[in-house]
């Protein structure tokens, strides 16, 4: 991982449309991805961080949309970009491993001609017999035997399938990949394989990584940095070890105290997040996390806190860390 950013994400926010009324997904997140480095991007399901990995391709279909905030690459903003750049962002400059292979890949093509297409359909110039030579490559770097490049998906195995996905999703060599979920359908033992091999293309490439996953222990053990997110919001952001050893944002409390340990005492109980994340169609006032909040303060449900950065390269959205009226009151 380097110092230098490769992409800065800036107040963005994804909006679906739906019978009962808006729904802020995503509501004005900011960070920033590092070159070379893996992000980890955690957080409940539905908490948004899978409309968010999409946002960063502008893969968002009605009737969701982009509704505020600017995505900026080498110093452009992807947000300006007509189709046809577009078309050359995706893939060569920032790709996608998606979460469901089945629905991903075609049933009715095989395994090699999944990736020759990608290849030249980004690749004009490229031919097939170059193509095909990647494609192996590929494949082999990722263990899957040469003879299974004619397979048709439904003929390999679920861990093959989503191998097979991430091949598509690094065959281009892009700056980044959002990795969305890539390991969520595989075994233990397969998974660690894929999440070594990942690590190995990203040293070797220096590529960036953003892991969205609800897989903790993966994230602890693959990430340089962790971003969390709840009820749209991205409510910290910090370097894997601060993280782990002293979490800041009560969310992240609950989320790392409520995962056993190997220290773990089975006569003791686990720590239980009270209450269920809301509704975004009707988001609690102030910050959306203070009716499950252990350390919820009067403030609190009054006005958002901003995320700010509270100590270097740790960014937190919460009162406990900001100064505000009541805090200043209570001073005197
Ligand atoms: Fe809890 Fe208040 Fe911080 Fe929200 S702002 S996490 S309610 S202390």
């Amino acid at each position: 991982m380097t110092n230098e950013i490769l992409i800065k994400i800036r107040d963005l926010s994804v909006t679906y449309q739906t019978r009962i009324g808006p729904v802020s997904a995503v509501d004005h997140v900011s960070f920033d991805i590092y070159k070379g480095e893996i992000l980890g991007l955690v957080g409940e399901s539905g908490c948004g961080k899978s409309t968010l990995g999409k946002a960063l391709l502008r893969l968002i279909d009605p009737p969701g949309e982009i509704s505020s905030g600017k995505i900026i690459f080498d110093d452009e903003d992807i947000m300006e970009y007509d189709e046809k750049q577009l078309h050359d962002f995706r893939g060569r400059r920032v790709s996608m491993i998606f979460q469901d292979p089945m629905t991903s890949l075609n049933p009715v093509q095989r395994i090699d001609d999944h990736l020759i297409e990608t290849i030249q359909v980004h690749e004009k110039q490229t031919k097939k017999e170059s193509a095909l030579n990647r494609a192996r490559d590929m494949i082999k770097r990722l263990g899957i035997g040469a003879d299974r490049m004619i397979s048709y998906p439904h003929q390999l195995s679920g861990g093959m399938r989503q191998r097979v996905m991430t091949g598509i999703g690094l065959i281009l060599n892009a700056d980044l990949i959002v990795a969305d979920e890539a390991t969520t359908s595989l075994d233990v033992i397969v998974e660690a394989k894929l999440a070594d091999q990942l690590r190995e293309i990203r040293e070797e490439f220096k590529i960036s990584l953003l892991m969205i996953t609800h897989n903790i222990a993966l994230i602890a053990e693959m990430a340089d940095r962790i971003a969390v997110m709840y009820a749209g919001h991205m409510v910290e952001i910090g370097d894997i070890f601060d993280v782990f050893k002293k979490p800041m944002h009560p969310y992240t409390q609950g989320l790392l105290a409520s995962i056993p340990n190997i220290r773990f005492n089975a006569n003791e109980e686990l720590y239980k997040m009270l209450g269920e994340p809301p509704n975004l169609t009707r988001p609690p006032k102030g910050c959306r996390f203070h009716p499950r909040c252990p350390k919820v303060m009067p403030i609190c449900s009054k006005i958002e806190p901003s995320f700010i950065e509270v100590e270097s390269n740790r960014f937190i959205h919460c009162w406990l860390y900001q100064e505000h009226p009541e805090k200043m009151a209570d001073k005197g």
